[in-house]
């Protein structure tokens, strides 16, 4: 038996110092270098996880083996539990995806193929791109897999069509009253002088698209916060003070505006950012004031899961069966038209608060006061 082992080893010691098996000892040290990236992979994990979590796509990084190295968040949130670290064949069997692994293998192109995923009982289609990932020798180190939800995709397209729609449509109106406007000044330079509604018309309008585009830039940064954004524990009683302070400052003087802060809570803090918590407190503010409250009562409560902070007015209210819409992009209240405003400000609020996975809760009475609720889950 013992002789055995020796005869056996020996034979596989001479079989890979034969220089003609120039291929098998190539394999083993490729295999070998291939263990040691893996290992270096893994020991660089923390620095690569955070960018590839970044990516709001669920993909995975899978080694020769088809061992699933990585999965960022958006794949873990999607897949089961043990994904990462399993062998990829496992979940998906599939034999064209094999298939095409091995297409990226011989290529060392990328490739694309439609899949069925079964996500809790539901057919979902993934269009899954494979990429390779390649040493300076040209070898593949690893797979990238991306799955992109063809269904979000087009409902995303659905909603950025119509958000674009109705953007544009926005922007048209004032515009249209300002082309209108400057056409009759320009024929006729005195009109300005002699019709006092043409300046002040232009001005409204132009403030209406000036505020207009300032509120789609506030959404367009939000939405790129969206997921990157690294919030940091801050005073509660600090930034809410200055952020308080700073909306008074842009006030102007003839609003007699009360705002009773009560978020005096020294000790307790937020994770946040301080130009996200700037716009929930402003676009709050606004039309709390806007929707002709006299004053504001700010407030925190606090539960063991969250801290809510509350802000009650006692302007016009919301009707009962509109309050589930005032988030809606675009969304206003009919017969508010006249109270200038874009319908994007509660939107912001919404896209903010789920940037802070937390939530936005409204209560409202006409004739009596709003009340909106930030909802912080507590950290
Ligand atoms: P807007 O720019 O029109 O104010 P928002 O998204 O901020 O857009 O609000 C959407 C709609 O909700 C407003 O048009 C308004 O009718 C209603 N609304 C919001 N906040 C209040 C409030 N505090 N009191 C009464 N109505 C409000």
């Amino acid at each position: 038996m013992k002789e055995e082992n020796i005869h056996i080893n020996n034979t596989v010691i001479s079989f890979f110092l034969n220089p003609t098996n120039e291929y098998l000892r190539y394999k083993v040290a490729f295999e070998k270098k291939i263990q040691l990236y893996d290992k270096k992979l893994l020991e660089e994990k923390s620095k690569y996880s955070q960018l590839l979590n970044s990516i709001p796509l669920p993909l995975a990084l899978i080694n020769e083996q088809r061992f699933i190295l990585f999965a960022n968040n958006f794949a873990k949130d999607i897949f089961p539990s043990n994904f990462e670290g399993s062998y990829l064949h496992q979940y998906f069997r599939d034999p064209i995806l094999k298939n095409t692994i091995e297409k990226v293998k011989n290529d060392l192109d990328d490739y694309s193929l439609n899949l069925q995923i079964d996500l809790n009982n539901k057919n979902v289609l993934f269009n899954v791109k494979i990429q390779p990932v390649i040493s300076e020798e040209k070898e593949i180190l690893y797979y990238l897999i991306i799955f992109i939800d063809q269904e979000s995709i087009s409902k995303s397209i659905q909603e950025r069509n119509d958000f674009l729609a109705n953007a544009s449509h926005e922007l048209k109106t004032p515009l249209t009253n300002i082309i209108g406007i400057s056409e009759i000044i320009s024929s006729d330079p005195k009109a300005i002088i002699e019709n006092k509604n043409f300046s002040k018309n232009l001005l409204v309008n132009v403030k209406r698209m000036q505020n207009l585009i300032y509120s789609l830039l506030d959404l367009s940064k939000v939405e790129i916060n969206k997921n990157i954004i690294q919030y940091k524990l801050l005073s509660l009683e600090k930034i809410s003070n200055s952020t308080i302070d700073e909306f008074k400052n842009i006030q102007s003087k003839e609003q007699n505006i009360k705002i009773f802060n009560n978020l005096n809570n020294k000790s307790l803090k937020l994770k946040t950012d301080e130009k996200e918590f700037k716009l929930l407190f402003f676009n709050i503010l606004d039309n709390a004031f806007k929707y002709s409250s006299s004053s504001v009562k700010i407030y925190l409560e606090e539960t063991t899961k969250n801290i809510e902070i509350i802000f009650q007015d006692n302007g016009i209210g919301i009707p009962r069966n509109e309050i589930n819409r005032v988030t809606e992009r675009f969304y206003r209240v009919k017969g508010n038209e006249k109270i200038e405003g874009s319908g994007l400000g509660l939107s912001i609020v919404s896209e903010i608060m789920n940037n802070h996975e937390g939530e936005i809760k409204i209560e409202s009475e006409e004739k009596i006061g709003t009340k909106v609720f930030l909802i912080f889950k507590r950290v």
